[in-house]
């Protein structure tokens, strides 16, 4: 497969706002960097290396994020894979942009392999996103996972299968909970393209039929259903025919027996309006045009879906009794599809409070963040309490949670402040009860050490003892850990 080769002009030709001298100063010199730390390094493919950063921060640029967000994703791999340093990162590009590298890079060393099981792949999910602290740390991630996913080719099969898995398992969803359509499907698509090529194959090829018995239509309908919104006086900012992307036309195929005609929103047409009550205005128009399937109107601005996603859906039957759906959205709900979160920062951008957005949480109403919503049901099924986990666009929605890695990569949750010693009874009751020793990160550190985040614990046990002391009681944090602390004192006769 060819690769596309880019400029840096192509990242910044692509942006879709702030593109000012200051931004785009930032960003060139963002590319000066890497360009000169990554060169003489090569792809698997066989391309420069830099080719990764530019098609990175270009998925960066269309989703419609800044200069330093953007800058961040030129230089997300410069730390862990150059000679340049995180320190010399941030003494050219300042905090911000270095700690958003520094997000990346830490992200980057999570093992998100893990079973099948829905509970642990939901639990990576949070982990990771609780990892990123800034969540465009999980944007420039997504980005970066969307340039691999697109060269993946270029790898051997076991490890493209692994991947591919991961990311059906862990970025696309993730992506769809940020409410980012767009790199949503793209990732959903690549990933099923190598996990099942001859499905891919197959749901393709009936797509395109499918598609192509519609076309007609579509124009046809298309054409009718401007002159009419135009009578009626409606301002459409924008009409066009979709269709469903092979990766979701499978779910839905495996839920009817494979049955292409029991999928009604195969193909359909979008209409973009320029206000709300345009979309009801706008539904009237189409029912009195085409009858609608009974059952099949979705009235998701009223009912948002749990992810934010806002659109009027209906169904009709169209000529030949052809199903078409039809979705009516503002510009403003279209947007916010395609991009999610990171649309929610142009329009508080447009409002010029973007600066303010990501240093004080009062600047943008909370009402308008529905993926804030999200994230609050996410803490709630943890069974944590309500208050204040969101500061700016800090994910601290886990601020009393750890998350630490046995050296197998298992994930062991924990309360803040806890030690090798709570670890090592999560673990098991047995490797608590022979503990003697710990390591964070490789290094040795005391049993009251305080485990931090993403810290890979190592816990040194005595074959021959169990052997816990009472003095760890005293810093333990877990009632678990407590338990077993009192347990073994007890049959000891220590207490
Ligand atoms: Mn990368």
């Amino acid at each position: 497969m060819p690769y596309t080769q880019l400029t840096i002009e192509d990242v910044l030709k692509n942006m879709k706002f702030q593109r000012d001298a200051k931004g785009e100063a930032l960003i060139r010199s963002a590319y000066e960097m890497a360009e000169v730390a990554h060169r003489g390094q090569k792809r698997k493919a066989g391309e420069d290396y830099i080719q990764h950063p530019l098609h990175t921060a270009l998925n960066l640029a269309k989703i419609g994020l800044g200069p330093r967000t953007i800058s961040a994703g030129l230089l997300h791999d410069v730390p862990e894979d150059t000679q340049v340093t995180l320190e010399e990162v941030e003494k050219k590009f300042g905090k911000e942009v270095a700690a958003m590298v520094d997000g990346v890079t830490k992200l980057g060393r999570i093992k998100l392999r893990g079973t099948k099981e829905e509970m642990y792949l939901e639990n990576l999910r949070k982990m990771f996103l609780a990892m990123a602290a800034d969540i465009r740390v999980v944007l420039i991630k997504l980005a970066d996972r969307l340039h691999n996913m697109e060269t993946l080719e270029a790898l051997p099969p076991e490890k493209r299968e692994r991947i591919a898995r991961e990311t059906l398992d862990i970025f696309a969803p993730i992506a769809n909970r940020l409410g980012i359509g767009e790199i949503k499907d793209r990732l959903e698509d690549l990933a099923f393209q190598h996990l099942d090529p001859e499905k891919f194959a197959y749901v393709s090829k009936i797509s395109e039929e499918q598609q192509a018995q519609r076309k007609i239509h579509i124009r046809q309908i298309i054409s009718e259903l401007k002159k009419q919104l135009q009578k009626d006086g409606i301002r459409v900012e924008d009409i066009y025919g979709r269709s469903k992307h092979p990766y979701s036309l499978f779910q839905k195929l495996k839920r009817h027996d494979m049955d292409i005609n029991k999928v009604y929103d195969l193909a359909g047409i979008r209409i973009i309006v320029a206000e709300v009550v345009n979309c009801y205005e706008t539904l009237g128009v189409v029912h009195k045009m085409y009858r609608p399937l009974v059952g099949r109107i979705k009235d998701y601005i009223s009912l948002p879906k749990p992810n934010g996603y806002q659109s009027i859906h209906t169904t009709i039957f169209g000529p030949k009794g052809k199903f078409l759906e039809i979705q009516i959205r503002t510009k403003k709900m279209d947007d916010e599809a395609e991009f999610g979160i990171a649309a929610h920062w142009i329009y508080a951008e447009n409002r010029r409070s973007f600066r303010n957005f990501f240093r004080k949480k009062s600047v943008v109403p909370e009402q308008d963040l529905v993926w804030v919503k999200q994230l609050r049901e996410w803490q709630t099924e943890l069974g944590k309490d309500n208050q204040e986990f969101m500061e700016g666009l800090r994910i601290d929605f886990f601020k009393n949670h750890i998350f630490a890695f046995t050296p197998m990569g298992d994930i062991i949750n924990l309360p803040e402040e806890a030690t090798p010693i709570d670890f090592a009874y999560k673990v098991h009751s047995d490797i608590g009860d022979r503990a003697i020793g710990a390591k964070a990160n490789g290094k040795m550190v005391p049993l009251d050490y305080r485990v931090q985040n993403g810290e890979v614990i190592e816990i040194i046990t005595s074959r021959e003892h169990k052997n816990p002391s009472r003095d760890w009681i005293r810093f333990v944090k877990t009632s678990a850990a407590k338990t077993h602390i009192r347990k073994f004192m007890k049959r000891d006769g220590m207490i």
